[in-house]
């Protein structure tokens, strides 16, 4: 893998049966299991590949409510707090700091912007403001730059996408639930009509409830089971540098790509909006459906025909339980960084601080970002399966929001007072059409 990430061992063996099957262990499959063990229901994860290899370790590391659709605001706000006392909850630091985040820009369509979702934001009690230009240039002391004014979040944060999740997945861990690592699930088991047990290629578990959190191979599981889930995939490009001084203590936005400084003392970039579309039957068959996402951001897209076509979570596939499935025949969506986006980030850094010089990069990475027709992620049970849920199509965003997204999937599963309102989540708007407009902030 290209991306920094700690591993975590394996439980060997399978459960006979558990109450809920978890599928997939980035972070929303894991805060769901570790608020599952935490109320004392047993629950089973299975991984096709590692614990977080996938987009939970390829991520910037940003938690902000900051900018965010309005829709997924609750969600951010209740992360923020579960990320706040989950290092003293779990004995684990996962580099979560409450450093604030900036957003600053020399074009006046980003400030038309940042304005009206402020106002669109207030109901919420944001502790976010506007910057003037001075204010911009002030609290980025170092950076180069013809800032006409920013955005600010001191309750914002950044965690670290290396660490998080598989130190969570060890506290559920020893909360009672176990984690199977190298083993896809290839379906459901269903009884009457409802779910009885989830088939792995290592054996059956029986269970009432499975939780599919499966990131951008959420779509095709779906779909095994005639359940339909549009999901359109962008490949985006990330590096780390080697530690240097500290420029910024939190996250930094500026139009052209982001920095993040790191517990080791680097920082990890971004490439804002820049990315690789890979045309695959999926992205055919949705074309229509993500036209008002893609007409948004097309400018930063490039579009090719790659491998996609034939495998991996966009191709056409249609096995039987006990045949291999194509999840097993890619554990771990691990594409390269692309690296002119990685040259134009490093130049781009040293022409903003020209005091650091041209850093070293220490690492660099591709990641399948997996996103829903309009940008937000379903987090709901499937009414035509009864104990079947969903939680994924997190858009870019579902690291910030995880722990709470998790939490709302446990409630929902066990019944229990959800943590937000779950209804803008809802799975029933993937296929009566409701609210599946263009998304809000990204
Ligand atoms: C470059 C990049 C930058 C980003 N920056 C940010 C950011 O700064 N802040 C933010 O909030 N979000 C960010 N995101 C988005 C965020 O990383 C994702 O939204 C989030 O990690 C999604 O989590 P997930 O658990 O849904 O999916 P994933 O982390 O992709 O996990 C899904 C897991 O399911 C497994 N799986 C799939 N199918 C099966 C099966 N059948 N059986 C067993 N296992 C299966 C996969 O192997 C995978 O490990 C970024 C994403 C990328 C790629």
């Amino acid at each position: 893998m290209h991306q920094p990430l700690t591993l975590i061992a394996s439980d060997e063996k399978l459960p006979e049966s558990v109450d809920v099957v978890v599928i997939g262990g980035g972070v929303a499959g894991i805060s769901a299991a570790y608020a599952l063990a935490k109320k004392g229901t047993t629950v089973a994860v299975v991984e096709k590949g590692y614990i977080s290899a996938e987009q939970s370790s390829r991520n910037w590391g940003w938690c902000r409510q900051q900018n965010r659709d309005i829709r997924e605001l609750p969600l951010a706000q209740r992360s923020l707090e579960i990320w706040g006392r989950m290092a003293e909850e779990i004995g684990a630091d996962v580099g979560f700091r409450r450093t604030g985040l900036i957003y600053v820009t020399d074009k006046q369509s980003d400030i038309d912007q940042w304005e009206a979702w402020g106002k669109a934001a207030q109901p919420y009690q944001m502790q976010t403001r506007m910057l003037t230009a001075a204010e911009a240039h002030e609290m980025t002391p170092g950076a180069v730059g013809n800032w006409l004014g920013g955005l600010h979040s001191p309750t914002d944060g950044r965690a670290e996408p290396s660490l998080a999740v598989p130190m969570l997945a060890e506290a559920a861990r020893r909360l009672g639930a176990s984690i199977h690592q190298q083993c896809a699930a290839r379906g459901l088991e269903l009884t009457g009509g409802r779910v009885s047990g989830v088939v792995t290629e290592k054996g059956v578990i029986r269970t009432q409830a499975v939780l599919c959190a499966g990131g951008s191979w959420a779509g095709m599981f779906c779909g095994h089971h005639g359940v339909k889930l549009p999901q359109a995939g962008v490949y985006s490009t990330s590096f780390t540098s080697v530690p240097t001084t500290e420029v910024i203590s939190g996250g930094l936005s500026t139009p052209k790509f982001t920095l993040r400084r790191r517990l080791d003392g680097g920082y990890s970039f971004g490439l804002s909006g820049r990315g690789r579309v890979e045309l695959s039957p999926q992205s055919l068959i949705h074309a229509l459906t993500f036209w008002p996402t893609f007409k948004k951001r097309r400018g930063g897209l490039t579009f090719k025909i790659g491998k996609s076509f034939l495998e991996g979570p966009g191709a056409l596939a249609s096995w039987k339980n006990d045949q291999i499935s194509p999840f097993e025949r890619i554990r771990v969506v691990d594409p390269a960084a692309d690296p002119k986006l990685v040259e134009e980030g490093l130049s781009g850094m040293t022409a903003l601080y020209p005091a650091l010089g041209r850093l070293k990069v220490a690492h660099s990475w591709g990641g399948l970002i997996d996103s829903t027709p309009d940008g937000i992620p379903v987090i709901s049970g499937v009414q035509s399966i009864p104990g079947y849920y969903i939680a994924a199509g997190f858009s870019g965003h579902g690291f910030g929001v995880g722990p709470a997204a998790g939490q709302l999937a446990a409630d929902l599963i066990r019944g229990d007072t959800p943590i937000v309102d779950p209804h803008p989540y809802r799975y029933s708007r993937m296929i009566d059409g409701t609210n599946l407009g263009a998304p809000g902030m990204m």
